[in-house]
């Protein structure tokens, strides 16, 4: 296996006074030529991550290096300007008073004035910016910005550029094609790219992987489609997308959990024992309208709201142990369904993930991050 060109060996950072604990024990590796994105809610330690990768920040502990030369650690530090790092702010951060080539050319150091100029040119035309060389900054729009910004980290030719909340001050309607347009600049380039977002549609449409963060740890790092189908602990399953969650047993050797809603089999265990207390995580498009003799969940449409592709119902389950039970189901949008109807619908297992339970990872004084959580 080759080596990651960024790694993050058991790194911690405090801030003073306070102290501020921003990162506990994160380990993390990126590959080469990757779009790797950190995803987490405020304040669990994105931005300080990838300031400690640019060098802005000093690490308490552990080892950072990049491009298999370590850049911080015990009694290492490499300076932001020799790491070979571009940055993309979330600001941007062009200098007003400069022209879109001034730009550009300011970060080329070590050439001479007509070599940064064909540089700068050469790189804006490949963004499509030839005819704003001569712009300021406020004569552009805001993706026409962002890609300046883009260019002038991408025309040293650094081995990562690390980006911050690149698309939030973009208008909703130009966001999803800003983002395609700049993954595409970043794939041409070869680029090895480390993402900060707090936009789960963002992380999971342009990630090769998505490391989740929590409380300065990194929860679990995957491809957009393993976070979003086997999510391993609770609160990975709650704050990518929306989830229900089921209280389980695991039982016997064969993928099946017991729950309050029946048993389940084939589910994606992660290697939990029989015996153990788990929670089954299942998200709304984990379930299927059948006939109602091959139903194992039968209920009670509470309230339906139609979403184009799909109807997003909640749904009231009788438990086994009295009172109702409240999931989260999304229906084909070919039939009509209304509040109080009789429903029978079954599990797909590929859409249930058992994770860890929740005691031993989820702070219920947090605020849920995104959508409802059922938890029985
Ligand atoms: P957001 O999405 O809101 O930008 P984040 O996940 O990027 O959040 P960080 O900015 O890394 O989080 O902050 C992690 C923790 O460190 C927070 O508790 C924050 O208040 C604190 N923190 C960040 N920068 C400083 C600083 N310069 N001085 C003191 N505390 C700081």
């Amino acid at each position: 296996m080759t080596t990651p060109v960024i790694q993050l060996d058991g790194v911690g950072k405090s801030y003073r006074p306070g102290p501020v604990r921003a990162l506990a024990d994160v380990s993390l590796d990126v590959r080469e030529g990757e779009i790797l994105t950190l995803l987490g809610p405020s304040g669990c330690g994105k931005t300080t991550t990838l300031r400690l990768i640019a060098g802005f920040e000093v690490p308490d502990r552990g080892r950072i290096a990049i491009g298999g030369r370590d850049v911080a650690g015990v009694g290492r530090w490499v300076p932001p300007e020799k790491r070979g790092v571009g940055m993309v702010f979330q600001d941007y951060a062009l200098f007003p008073h400069l022209t879109v080539g001034e730009n550009v050319t300011f970060g080329l150091d070590g050439m001479g004035k007509a070599d940064r100029a064909v540089r700068a040119r050469e790189i804006l035309g490949s963004l499509d910016l030839a005819a704003c060389y001569n712009r300021y900054p406020h004569e552009l729009s805001g993706g026409q910005q962002q890609r300046v910004s883009l260019a002038r980290a991408l025309a040293p030719e650094p081995v990562v550029v690390l980006m911050d909340e690149p698309f939030s001050n973009l208008d909703a309607h130009l966001r999803n094609q800003i983002r395609d347009e700049v993954v595409s600049i970043l794939r041409q380039a070869g680029v090895t790219c480390v993402l900060v977002s707090h936009d789960q549609r963002d992380a999971l449409a342009i990630s090769d992987r998505v490391a989740v963060m929590n409380r300065g740890r990194v929860e679990q790092v995957g491809t957009p489609r393993a976070i979003y189908r086997h999510p391993e602990s609770v609160f990975v399953a709650t704050f990518v997308g929306r989830t229900n969650l089921l209280r389980g047993v695991v039982q016997g050797e064969h993928g099946c959990v017991l729950t309050d809603f029946g048993s389940f089999c084939r589910v994606d265990r992660l290697g939990f024992a029989s015996g153990s207390d788990v929670m089954v995580a299942v998200r709304p498009d984990g379930f299927e309208p059948c006939g109602e003799s091959e139903g194992v969940l039968r209920g009670r449409v509470l309230s339906t709201t139609y979403a184009g592709a799909r109807v997003e119902a909640e749904v009231a389950i009788p438990s086994d142990h009295g009172g109702d039970r409240h999931l989260v189901v999304h229906l084909p949008p070919s039939r009509h369904y209304e509040a109080g109807q009789e429903l029978s619908f079954r599990l797909v297992p590929e859409f249930a993930s058992v994770v860890r339970n929740a005691c031993t990872t989820l702070d219920f004084s947090l605020p849920p991050a995104a959508g409802p959580a059922t938890v029985p």
